[in-house]
Formats: structure tokens, C-alpha cells, sequence
């Protein structure tokens, strides 16, 4: 997946004074008037794209390039080889990508970033204007120690021991309360350049970075031997423009690739962009056949550092891509080697795509599959795929147990921000439940094991499908019905329209047969997408253009349904169509979630038989429970989000019937929804299953660890947090709102009934028990909150009136009549609350 921030070239901009140290002015005067012979003369040197010249004495470097090199654009892109996660940086972290340019301006060489998205016509006169109010970036300034037939000379040290090319340091969070980690100062003394390799059309250079920080406050994990020195090991490359008759594929809202973006500055049209996709440069062998290999497959290289036993697994993940190439007119695009255990290459170069594994002590994701593209094109040039040991073990990497009252909101929302795949936490969330039963460890016997062939397909298809260009497509699951999606002779591998979706492991419910547990197989959206991204231009634009409508005008069929993470709605309140989801599947969610509901408390009565061995302690009790639990919270967020819900559609005008972009969720989905909630989620025995487990929800003691938290099991905080994330999406002020907008375009569940259904939800007629004592505190908290009386609301007119509505509701309702001295203390308490705020 891309990590290219779009303020990069902003963030660049603020740092471009830090150059030119004073040291590296004083060793210009040193060498005088020595010319371009008799400076390299002692050197070590690398002759490629740029010349690279190494003094074996002291490991100074410099840096030619030739004259026709001056002036004209250079991909640049940075990696993180090594580094703390911390800190942001992880072994296979793509940084950037952008441009740079070495200007000569009189005895120096400026390097030179700038942003390419704004394009003008050449033929308008407007782009002689081209360069109005738009800033380039000067990053760093370089002496030219010598001149000489057709070359000039620099000092590469000062270029790359600063971090004039790419911050290394992470940028400040305005938003960070508290102490945050911090690395320090990047000390340019103690840092080194440490290897670099020489090609004819790129060049690495891996430099590590020491940073100090003499006073740390927050000292950071384990993985960190000493917070006052750190280091983070960081690839530069730069790589010459690519010469060939690649042409751009133009971008469309109806599939989902990874783009470029180019406003057209002259372009009178109502969307005037010029974005491309992200793709390979493939090209027929033979343009003529239906079906061709290319000319250059895209190779795909299994790093030495993988299990072996996993390998067969993994190049059949990435094989299978091959069928959707076929849709596009390719015979074997992918191509699968092994990297050989004495190679002389390492993964982090960029003329190999690698499928990397590592097993590091906190791993960021479970999958990472960026890739690097041209900025001026899409084209693609090089990518990784970083996979963690973790996703095939029983360790929970979640870092707070739910059992001892931690939250689980952030499993399903702290990935977006840096664009990660989080795919592989969510499978291996799904790999521990779906073999809780067995008895293997989990990589023991891999042939033998459906669970974990079908998941390390699916992770390696979905890896591999980012590094193709593709986004997610949280939309694909609707692809099945709820019992189509278990029939494995009717699925055949594909239980999702895309692999690019995150499904969760797809299980029978109770009593039923297991089918697929993944997709690992390309579904029918990945192949359509292929179709679109790689199939061979016309020669003729028009006719080019009128075959890509083509394709495109089949947006609308079901089996082809696309929305990526901008629209998705794993966070509360942020997006509106509930078809988009993550950790949703089949074509009716809300069925399945409670399938997977009753599974939970099936599997909650299983446990003390199933988890507990002789001769060992509590641990894998543990760890099931608060995966079951986690299953259990998924699923309620999933049917929360149909509750004020819309539909969104992408289709053109005039592709399909009534094109229509926005739908309201139809009445009965969202009461269905609302009744769901209230029967698994508000109930007053909501996981009652669990009860007989909690006395054995023992962590095994490690030395301290427990020491500061008390490790009893807190299921009342486990309950609410569940019920509370699913109030933090319906009674969002969001929702709140789009119940009463969309009833003028179609909505027939009107705010003031959904907010009565959820009172009686929350307030049934069943005996009080202390789960929904809890419940009911929590509620009016909120309705007082989104009532703002006296204290001011953000909730829009009518939401705040429906609250004070409910609440007076909540305080006429009669308590039972001999009601036992705790139901007695609780409705004095809600009635005290509601008093208070209609006081105020
Ligand atoms: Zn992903």
C-alpha cells in the first residue's frame, strides 16, 4: 500500500534551511584548487547511474553525475530498512516517493523537489503561468568540489547524513496530550552511510541514523536497548526515469487503484483531473493473441528468511493471480522464484519484489504491501511485501486484554491513519478463533490444516493485490447469501467479490457445515479490475475510451460491488453506507453477525473443556475468551451501522436503470438491525455465556508483569464497552442527523422511533440484572449529554429534542412493584440523573 503522504512536499518545504553545515564549507577551502582526477584518485569508486566514490581511510563519499544528468527529474523514494516502531519506522516501511532535480546555479548543485499535479495544456498560453504561486522546495545545497569532462563532483556525506532528503524523524502531533516518545536529535557525528549499490539506472544508498536524546521521558518497549541513543537504518534511492512506451490508464470512481493525481489546470471540464492508476508496465508478447504471455512477467521473489514449509502456500497466493490476468489477456504475468540462501542481493533493493518475512517484537501489521510508482505516470517500479511470523502463532498481539476492561474500539480505527493494511491482525484474530478446538499449534502441519493454507493464500492474495495498484474493497462480502456462503462446492475459494476485502474467518454456525473458511481465489470484482487496469489500449483514443466505458458501465452488478476505506464505516460515525464495512459478510450482515453471535456463546459453553490442558496453566482460557469476546464486539459494530444508514452508488447516468447515488437502508434493515442489537448486545443477559468462564480467566505470571494492574476479569466494563461502541455510532450526531435528512429523500425509520425502540431496548420488561443497570446509567449519561440541557450540545435541533423526549419517558416509568432493595437503588439513581439535568 502507498505511504506517500500528500503534505510531504509542504512538510519538505519547512525543512530546507538545515543544509550546508559549516564543516563542509571548510573542507571546500581544504581541497582547494585539486582537480576531478586528483580528488578520486584515492577513492574507492562505483560506477552506475551516479558515480559513488568511497575513501577506504575514513568513509567520506562523494557523488558525480554527469552534465546531462543537471536539470532534468529523478524518481527519488526512501525506505526504512531497520528502525523502532516507535518512532514510526519498521523494517520495510515505504516513506516516499517524489521527485528531485540537481540544478547547477554557478559553483554549487541545488537539490530540487517539487509537486507535479498541477499540468497545464502546452498549447494555452496559461502555461507560461504555470509556475504561479507554487513553491519548489530547495533541499539541500552542494559545493562543487570539481568540474571535469562533462562531470561534476560533490560530497555525498552532507546530503546524506542530514535529513535534508526525507525527514527521518517523526513530525510533531499537535494532537499528542502528554509525553510522547521522542527520539532526540539526529547526531550527524555518530550516523553513517553504510552501504550503497550502484546499478545503471538506480542507486541505494542506506544510511543509518543516530538519534540522542539525553533526557527521554517515555523510554519506549523492549525492542529499544537504551532510549538515549536510537537508531533507524534508512534506504534512499533514486531512480532514473524510466524510457519506454508505458501508457497511462486513466483513473475512475467505479474501481478501486492507487493513483497519481493531476489537476488539469486548463481543462474547462465540470472534473477536470487527469489522475492515473497505479499499474505494471505489461505488454503482450504477441499483441495479436487473445491470450499472451508478457514480455516482462512481474516477478515475485520469496525472501530466504521464510519458513520453508509455508512456501508452497505462499507462491500459490501469488500464482492464483494469474487467473484474474487472464481476464486481461496475460498468461502467466506473475512469475514466483526463491530467493537462494547465499544470494547477493538483499530485499531491500529495488530492482526485486520481495515477499519478506520477519518475526519483530511489535509488529505493526500482520501484511504491508506498498509499492513504489512513477510520480509522472503511475507506472509501477518496485514493491515489498512485509508479512510478521505472528499472524501464523498464538500470540496475542493486541497489547490490552478486553477481559481486564480495555477497550476495543481501536482494533477497527488506529490503522487508518497511516494507511496500513491491518489485514493480518483481523485473519489472525480469526485463525485463533476458528481453531479453538483444535489441538496443533499452528504452524505444525500446514497441508493438513485448511484454516491456514486458505488464511496465508488470503493474506498473500491481498498483499500481492495492493502492490497490483488495487485498494481495499470493503464492499465485496455482500457477494453471497447467507447460505450460498457456506456451500464451499458453490464457493469454490471465493466467499467475498474481491480478496481485497477484510472478511472475517467465514464459520458454519452452530450445527452447520464448514465451508471456505477464506477467499483464496480471486473473486469475480479482482478480476474485473484487472480487466480494467491491464487490458491493451486501443490505438485509437476514441475507440480506447468507448472499450474502457465498456468496462466500466458494469459497475453496478452486484457480484461487482466496490467501496474502498474512504468510504467504509469502521470508524463510529464516520461514513454512511453499512454495505461498506470491515469484518461484515454475505449480502445480509446483520443475519450473519447473529450466526457468529450464537457461535460465540456456543463456543463460550465449549471453553472449559476445550482450553484447559492438563499440566498447564489458564493461559490459552485466557487468550480464547478474549478472542471470543472480540468476535462478539466485531459483530456488534458491524449492525450498528445500519441503523440511520445509506446506500451509496457510484454508477454513471444512464449505465443501469434509475441511477441513483444515495439510498436510505430500507425501514425493516434497520429495525431488523435495532432488534438484533437489542436482543445480543442490550439485553440484560447480553454474554451471560461467559459467566462459568470467568473464574479461570487467568493470566500465566511472568516475573512483575501484573504489578500496578489488578488481573481479575472485569466482565461488566467488557459488556458496556461493546455497548458503547455501538452508541458511539447510533447516537453519533452524525446519525442522529442523517435520520432526520435522509427522510426527505426515502427514509421511512424516523429519528424519534429509532430513539424510542433503543429506550425499550435498553429498558425491557425482562428482571434487572446488573448488565443492563450499567447499560441504563451509560444511556441517559448520553441522552443528558445530546440534550445539552444547561450545558450547551453539538447534537443539531432535533436529535436534542428526541433525547429530552426519551429522558422524561425514562423518568414516568414506574418502578415494579416490589422491587427488590437494588432495583430500588438503581431507579432512585436514574431518576436523580434525569431530575439533576432537567434542573440545571
Ligand atoms: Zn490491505
Amino acid at each position: 500500500m502507498l505511504t506517500v503522504r500528500k503534505s510531504t512536499l509542504a512538510s519538505l518545504i519547512a525543512m530546507s534551511l538545515v543544509l550546508t553545515p559549516a564543516w563542509a564549507e571548510e573542507d571546500a577551502e581544504e581541497n582547494g584548487d585539486k582537480g576531478y582526477a586528483e580528488l578520486i584518485a584515492e577513492l574507492t569508486a562505483q560506477e552506475g547511474l551516479f558515480n559513488f566514490y568511497r575513501n577506504e581511510e575514513n568513509g567520506e563519499t562523494m557523488l558525480s553525475l554527469s552534465n546531462e544528468q543537471l536539470d532534468t527529474p529523478f524518481i527519488y523514494f526512501a525506505q526504512t530498512m531497520d528502525g523502532v516502531v516507535e518512532a514510526g519506522h519498521f523494517r520495510g516501511n515505504f516513506r516516499q516517493t517524489n521527485l528531485i532535480e540537481f540544478r547547477r546555479h554557478f559553483n554549487r548543485i541545488e537539490v530540487v523537489t517539487w509537486n507535479p499535479r498541477y499540468t497545464f495544456d502546452q498549447d494555452s498560453p496559461l502555461s507560461r503561468a504555470a509556475d504561479a504561486n507554487r513553491s519548489e522546495a530547495v533541499l539541500a545545497v552542494l559545493d562543487i568540489e570539481a568540474d571535469d569532462n562533462g562531470r561534476v563532483l560533490v560530497k555525498a556525506d552532507p546530503l546524506f547524513k542530514s535529513q535534508a532528503l526525507h525527514r527521518v524523524a517523526p513530525w510533531a502531533n499537535p494532537n499528542q496530550s502528554g509525553p510522547a516518545f521522542s527520539l532526540g536529535q539526529l547526531n550527524s557525528d555518530r550516523s553513517r552511510i553504510a552501504r550503497e549499490r550502484v546499478y545503471e539506472n538506480n542507486m541505494d544508498v542506506v544510511v543509518d541514523y543516530v538519534f540522542v536524546n539525553e533526557e527521554p521521558v517515555v523510554f519506549g518497549s523492549n525492542a529499544i536497548a537504551d532510549p538515549r541513543s536510537i537508531t533507524i537504518s534508512l534506504q534512499h534511492s533514486f531512480i532514473e526515469m524510466p524510457e519506454n512506451d508505458y501508457q497511462p490508464r486513466r483513473d475512475d470512481p467505479r474501481v478501486g487503484y492507487f493513483t497519481q493525481e493531476f489537476d488539469q489546470m486548463t481543462n474547462p471540464e465540470w472534473a477536470p483531473w487527469g489522475d492515473v492508476i497505479n499499474r505494471w508496465n505489461l505488454v503482450k508478447q504477441n499483441p495479436d493473441a487473445e491470450l499472451s504471455e508478457p514480455v516482462e512477467p512481474i516477478v515475485w521473489w520469496i525472501e530466504n528468511t521464510t519458513p520453508h514449509e509455508w512456501r508452497d502456500a505462499i507462491r500459490q497466493g501469488v500464482e492464483d493471480w494469474n487467473i484474474a490476468f487472464e481476464a486481461a489477456g496475460f498468461k502467466n504475468a506473475m512469475e514466483v522464484r526463491e530467493q537462494p540462501d547465499d544470494a547477493e542481493w538483499d530485499a531491500g533493493d529495488v530492482n526485486y519484489n520481495v515477499l519478506r518475512w520477519t518475526s519483530s517484537p511489535r509488529p505493526p501489521f500482520g501484511g504491508y504491501g506498498p509499492s513504489l510508482a512513477n510520480p509522472l505516470t503511475g507506472e509501477l517500479i518496485s514493491s515489498n511485501i512485509m508479512l510478521e511470523y505472528v499472524f501464523m502463532s498464538n500470540r496475542w498481539t493486541l497489547g490490552e486484554l478486553f477481559s481486564q476492561g480495555a477497550a476495543h474500539s481501536d482494533l477497527h480505527t488506529n490503522d487508518d491513519a497511516t494507511m496500513l493494511c491491518s489485514l493480518g491482525h483481523e485473519l489472525h484474530m480469526g485463525q485463533m478463533f476458528a481453531r479453538l478446538g483444535s489441538d496443533n499449534r499452528m504452524y505444525d502441519d500446514i497441508e493438513n490444516d485448511p484454516i491456514l493454507v486458505q488464511g496465508l493464500r488470503h493474506l498473500i492474495m491481498h498483499e500481492v493485490g495492493h502492490t497490483l495498484g488495487l485498494n481495499h474493497n470493503m464492499k465485496s462480502h455482500s457477494l453471497w447469501d447467507n447460505q450460498q456462503v457456506h456451500d464451499a462446492e458453490l464457493t469454490q475459494g471465493v466467499i467475498a467479490g474481491s480478496v481485497m476485502d477484510y472478511n472475517p474467518v467465514n464459520l458454519a454456525p452452530v450445527g452447520g457445515t464448514q465451508g471456505d473458511y477464506y477467499s483464496y481465489k480471486p473473486g469475480p470484482y479482482d478480476l474485473w479490475a484487472i480487466e480494467y487496469g491491464y487490458s491493451p489500449a486501443l490505438q485509437d483514443p476514441e475507440a480506447e475510451e468507448a472499450r474502457l466505458q465498456a468496462i466500466l458501465n458494469r459497475s453496478h452488478e452486484h457480484e461487482l460491488a466496490f467501496g474502498n476505506d474512504a468510504d467504509d464505516m469502521r470508524a463510529p460515525g464516520r461514513h454512511i453506507d453499512p454495505r461498506i464495512m470491515t469484518g461484515a459478510m454475505t449480502s445480509d450482515p446483520v443475519a450473519y453477525a447473529v450466526d457468529r453471535w450464537d457461535l460465540v456463546n456456543h463456543e463460550f459453553g465449549q471453553l472449559l473443556d476445550k482450553g484447559r490442558e492438563e499440566g498447564e496453566s489458564h493461559q490459552r482460557v485466557l487468550t480464547s475468551a478474549n478472542m471470543l469476546y472480540g468476535q462478539y464486539a466485531g459483530q456488534a459494530n458491524v449492525v450498528s451501522r445500519f441503523v440511520g444508514g445509506v446506500y451509496v452508488e457510484r454508477a454513471y447516468v444512464g449505465q443501469d436503470d434509475d441511477v441513483r447515488p444515495y439510498t436510505p437502508v430500507p425501514r425493516e434493515t434497520q429495525k431488523q438491525a435495532m432488534e438484533a442489537l437489542a436482543d445480543y448486545v442490550f439485553a440484560p443477559n447480553a454474554l451471560e455465556s461467559m459467566h462459568p468462564v470467568l473464574s479461570y480467566m487467568q493470566q500465566q505470571r511472568r516475573g512483575f508483569n501484573h504489578y500496578g494492574d489488578n488481573e481479575d476479569p472485569k466482565p461488566h466494563q467488557m459488556v458496556l464497552n461493546i455497548q458503547r461502541n455501538v452508541f458511539n455510532h447510533i447516537l453519533h450526531e452524525n446519525v442522529l442527523q442523517r435520520l432526520s435528512d435522509s427522510s426527505l429523500y426515502g427514509n421511512e425509520y424516523r429519528l424519534n422511533e429509532m430513539m424510542a425502540d433503543l429506550t425499550s431496548a435498553i429498558f425491557p420488561s425482562a428482571d434487572l440484572t446488573t448488565t443492563s443497570q450499567n447499560l441504563q446509567v451509560e444511556y441517559i449519561n448520553r441522552l443528558i449529554g445530546i440534550a445539552g440541557l444547561g450545558t450547551g450540545s453539538s447534537y443539531d435541533n432535533l436529535s436534542q429534542a428526541s433525547a429530552v423526549g426519551q429522558l422524561r419517558r425514562i423518568r414516568n416509568m414506574s418502578m415494579p412493584r416490589r422491587a427488590s432493595d437494588e432495583a430500588r437503588t438503581h431507579y432512585n439513581y436514574l431518576h436523580l440523573l434525569i431530575d439533576r439535568a432537567f434542573e440545571a
